[in-house]
């Protein structure tokens, strides 16, 4: 059989195959201390639990509408409006789907075309490292990335000029990731605000400019200042898709649902492209977690709260410890859940099996064949990333101590 070029080409998801290879061997006994899934450990709250059974017992199994049925998106257009400060979100402006990742891939492909024959390509900003995923969906859409390179001394932040000076009338979009996956930084509502005014300067340079802003990690901040999403800015709103999802902040990685909102008239057009696309997909999501969804966003605040309280003392442990580690360099964690240190100082060097360390992959490599710990090697979030390596601190905080003291007998090991 004869498999597609774009079949032969796409890479699998590196966050998904550490973390898969991770709960294989656990299960085959090898004692794993895992960093790599990005994804709560905690259970999802009971009340969203309930909604679901309820849904399914009452006998909600039949399709819905395509986008979610209209209660769940006015539920949802509303969050966007009071919560996030977006205006011109109504229940039409939403899309529900299955994932984030979803979210992404659809707008993605709704917002871009491959080159016409002797065309330039259509470009996408990305500030990297940035998430495995983005590059692709990109890609596969027939979109060119530009790398908009971060470094960890920065904060993993891209500032308003070299923002700036990477739109040209090309420019389709910017993906905008606070907090960020895999940096576990995010941006002030001051630097927000400063990128904004970059973007609505250049309209005139690049009309077709819109930011897509992936905030699946809105709920997850502890660095002391508030998360702000990038269509509440001036004159954002119509020039922003927002993606977010239910997986982080309830801790439900593995129901698949995520949603967008747009605003204004050509929000609408966009919501409405999402939907035929979704309609050729993969239709509604699961009819019967329509009403978790509601439940989740309107009755379980305090339960994302309790959650994004462990994260924050978590983010203080680990940092605490991983500076302390010779030659590692990472900021200070202000949302998500993730630690990324740079760890090229032990590039050359050889561990006492005898594998030679000279890239984030085979250092992480040679940390789980050896010390069976897991951590997601960075060149797949590109830039700098491939200095990189990414600890999820999604785990209990005897699990940070005993992996972060791993890690240390590892780094002395090496020669
Ligand atoms: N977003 C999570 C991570 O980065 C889940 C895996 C994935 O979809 O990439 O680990």
């Amino acid at each position: 059989m004869q498999l597609s070029q774009r079949a032969q080409s796409i890479k699998p998801s590196s966050t998904l195959a550490v973390t898969a290879r991770a709960k294989q061997l656990r299960a085959e006994g090898v004692d794993i201390l895992s960093f790599a899934a990005g994804e709560p450990d905690f259970d999802t709250p009971e009340p969203i639990k309930q909604a679901l059974v309820a849904a399914l017992k009452e006998g909600m199994t039949k399709y819905q509408p395509v986008p979610g049925d209209p209660e769940t998106r006015r539920v949802i257009a509303e969050k966007l409006t009071r919560e996030n400060e977006i205006p011109g979100v109504t229940p039409d402006h939403v899309v529900i789907s299955t994932g984030g990742k979803q979210s992404l891939y659809l707008t993605f492909q709704c917002l871009l075309d491959p080159p016409a024959d002797g065309d330039p390509p259509q470009e996408v900003l990305l500030p990297t490292p940035g998430w495995v995923t983005y590059a692709p969906q990109i890609e596969l859409a027939g979109g060119q990335v530009v790398e908009l390179p971060t470094g960890a001394a920065e904060g993993f932040k891209i500032s308003p000029d070299q923002l700036e000076k990477a739109i040209t009338p090309r420019s389709r979009a910017v993906v905008f990731n606070s907090p960020s996956n895999p940096c576990g930084t995010m941006y002030t509502p001051e630097e927000i605000e400063a990128l904004a005014r970059v973007i609505t300067d250049a309209s005139d340079r690049a009309p077709d400019l819109v930011v897509v802003s992936d905030e699946i990690y809105e709920r997850i901040v502890y660095g002391g200042f508030p998360f702000k999403s990038f269509a509440s800015c001036p004159g954002m709103a119509e020039r922003t898709i927002t993606v977010n999802g239910l997986a982080k902040a309830f801790s439900m990685t593995g129901w698949r649902v995520g949603y967008l909102g747009a605003s204004g008239d050509a929000g609408l057009q966009f919501a409405k492209a999402v939907g035929r696309l979704q309609s050729q997909m993969t239709s509604n999501i699961t009819s019967f977690c329509l009403p978790a969804v509601r439940v989740a966003i309107q009755e379980c605040s305090e339960d994302a709260t309790r959650m994004c309280e462990a994260f924050a003392r978590r983010s203080k442990l680990i940092y605490g410890l991983v500076s302390e580690l010779p030659g590692l360099l990472c900021p200070k964690p202000t949302g998500a859940f993730y630690v990324f240190p740079d760890v090229s100082a032990h590039f050359g060097k050889t561990t006492k099996g005898g594998a030679r360390v000279d890239s984030a992959a085979s250092f992480a490599a040679a940390l789980l064949d050896e010390e069976h710990v897991a951590v997601v090697p960075g060149e797949d979030f590109l830039g700098c990333g491939e200095r990189c390596v990414r600890l999820s601190f999604a785990c209990s905080d005897d699990q940070i101590r005993s992996g972060i003291e791993r890690i240390g007998g590892f780094l002395e090991s090496l020669s």
